[in-house]
């Protein structure tokens, strides 16, 4: 039975960057805000960088020992811990996420590009997907202040206007500077053409400092981001947090709402329901009442929060869920990458994992027919198609020893080469998070089963990108049988989860407003990257924050006013 109450102005269910990001907000605006999360806090840094050297396999959730078995919010690792909606289907959705105090940044790489103005145009523009309910110009100013407050590197001039991306202000710092291979494919690639479009290199903006910025350091270039930078060079949102905490903001960590109660008549949230968890095992449940709620859990727990929680009479399809698109128009970002030996050495594995890309792709005509994609151009030889110590193992199976093999080694690991490429998806309701059958987590709440399908509008855009991969390769001498590209109808996931709750105007096809506000419930806000009707070819975060800083707006006017 639950045994405790709290009451707040503003109860933000996630602490990852867009809860962070507006607790922070919220809180030095004067509110009483409280910040619930599933997950822990982490302890010193230097230990989650100790527990990630220690581990045996190395994957993004390595150094999160507290996210993984036996632990009660467990984080997935990869596609294999997801509840299938659809068990024969041999597409998987991929990508993870993380369960603790700063969320999924803490894994995260940091590019942080804007998304380009026909990316909320495209139903308008090509006659595919969804427009969105704003524009770039509504967001402009936004992604400013998002800039300032992640703390991105970047090359001002470069990016301004990019695809008509018009910039108001510079970045708070100067770009990270590119690797001697960054220089040396862009020269390689001068004046190339691919599918009529020029293939052009530009500097990628990043959430890692170039000069010490708001109390981190520089990065030091050793390129382990993800899944951690040891010396916290690059943002995670535990800094948001921290500040939150400072301005007055209660956070309650290891804290999982598990349920949204609703008034029945007004159809307004009346309570948050949560279980706050010891490592010991001890549980407590309680209520919290609060004037607005925001929900920032992320796309894929959001809308599995909003599903678990139907009401028969204000909610009878779960939360929110009005327009039946809670859960729906699941999306990522579809990666795949070529890797290979080139003729001249590039020395890679200095500095971050990527620094400039390919940003020639990202809109054009061509998207009435398939996808648009970015490319990163990598720094850190072949990526997982073939590591330091699978060169060492391979030419020691073809039987050199000795100073024989330290030459050798030497040549190869200096002359790998990768180019990885992610694609758009369209919004499609097929693709999405449901309540699995079978049995609920640990905090009595179903879990989320995924669906997910490819498509032709994917397809064509991996085979346009392959080419685009292929061509830079020619330009540097790359022979083919060293060249492994990626196979057909084959993808990995970028991390990025988007739709599920998306925007728009109207309420019979979308479930939150342009100001991140429940059509259904006029005190619930939602926030994080499963508000985007469209997922273009921008990694999200820093529209998720753009967003998310625009939504505290709102939210601090409606508290000072009464919604
Ligand atoms: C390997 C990897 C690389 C990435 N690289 C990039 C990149 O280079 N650039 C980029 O822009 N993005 C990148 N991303 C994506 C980025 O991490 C996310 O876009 C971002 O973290 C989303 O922020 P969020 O605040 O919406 O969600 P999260 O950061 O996931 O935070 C949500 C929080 O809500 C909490 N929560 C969930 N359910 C509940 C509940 N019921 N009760 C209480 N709390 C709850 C979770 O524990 C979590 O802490 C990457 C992701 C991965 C996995
Ligand atoms: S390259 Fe190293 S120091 Fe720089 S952000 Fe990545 S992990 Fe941190």
């Amino acid at each position: 039975m639950p045994d405790a109450d709290a009451r707040c102005s503003v109860a933000i269910v996630g602490a990852g960057v867009a809860g962070a990001l507006l607790a922070f907000e919220l809180a030095r605006a004067g509110h009483r805000v409280l910040l619930l999360e599933a997950g822990p806090a982490s302890g010193p840094r230097v230990d989650l960088v100790a527990d990630y050297a220690l581990a045996a396999v190395k994957t993004p959730r390595s150094p999160y020992r507290d996210n993984q078995p036996p632990s009660p919010v467990t984080s997935p690792d990869s596609e294999d811990d997801y509840a299938q909606a659809q068990p024969s289907s041999p597409f998987k959705f991929k990508s993870t996420y993380l369960r603790r105090v700063g969320g999924s940044t803490w894994h995260m790489l940091g590019n942080m590009p804007r998304l380009v103005p026909a990316d909320f145009r495209l139903r308008c523009l090509y006659g595919v997907g969804v427009d969105w309910p704003l524009g770039y110009d509504d967001l402009e100013p936004w992604y400013g202040e998002a800039e300032h407050a992640l703390g991105v590197a970047g090359d001002h001039r470069a990016l301004d206007g990019l695809h008509g991306a018009h910039r108001s202000r510079p970045f708070p710092m100067s770009r990270i500077w590119p690797s001697y291979g960054d220089l040396a494919v862009e020269r390689a690639a001068a004046g190339l053409q691919v599918h009529g479009i020029p293939v052009e290199l530009t500097s990628t903006p990043q959430a890692r400092n170039s000069r010490p910025y708001d109390g981190r350091p520089a990065c030091a270039g050793n390129s382990s981001c993800v899944p951690i930078c040891p010396i916290g060079a690059k943002y995670d949102g535990s800094v948001h947090v921290r500040k939150a905490v400072a301005a007055g903001a209660i956070l309650w960590d290891r804290a999982v709402v598990t349920r949204i109660d609703l008034d029945r008549t007004t159809r307004r949230v009346r309570a948050l329901r949560y279980t706050r968890w010891d490592e010991a095992g001890a549980r407590r449940e309680g209520f919290v009442a609060a004037d607005l709620y925001v929900v920032a859990a992320h796309a894929i727990e959001t809308p599995r929060l909003l599903l678990a929680s139907p009401d028969p009479d204000a909610a009878p399809a779960g939360v929110a869920n009005g327009s039946d698109q809670v859960g729906r128009n699941l999306m990522d970002h579809l990666q795949g990458q070529g890797a290979t030996i080139v003729a001249e050495p590039l020395h890679p594995f200095r500095g971050p994992p990527t620094t400039v890309g390919i940003d020639s792709f990202r809109d054009g005509a061509f998207r009435a027919r398939h996808a648009a994609f970015r490319l990163s151009i990598g720094n850190d030889g072949m990526g997982r198609s073939e590591t330091p110590y699978a060169a060492l193992g391979r030419l020691v199976d073809a039987g050199l020893i000795g100073t024989d093999l330290r030459t050798a080694l030497r040549d190869r690991l200096s002359r790998q080469f990768r180019i990885s490429y992610s694609t758009e998806m369209l919004p499609r309701p097929a693709n999405r998070v449901t309540l699995a059958d079978g049995p609920a987590d640990a905090f009595g709440v179903p879990r989320a089963a995924l669906a997910m399908t490819l498509d032709d509008y994917n397809r064509q855009a991996f085979a346009k990108a392959l080419a685009v991969v292929s061509a830079v390769f020619d330009r540097l001498g790359a022979p083919d049988p060293e060249r492994k590209m990626q196979e057909e109808d084959t993808y990995s996931g970028a991390g990025h989860i988007m739709g599920t709750t998306r925007m728009g105007r109207d309420p019979s096809s979308s479930v939150v407003d342009r100001d991140c506000r429940a059509h259904d419930h006029d005190n619930l806000f939602i926030v994080g990257a499963g508000v985007f009707p469209t997922g273009g070819t921008a990694n999200p975060t820093l529209t998720v924050a753009a967003l998310a800083l625009r939504a505290a707006r709102t939210v601090s006017t409606l508290l000072r006013t009464g919604p």
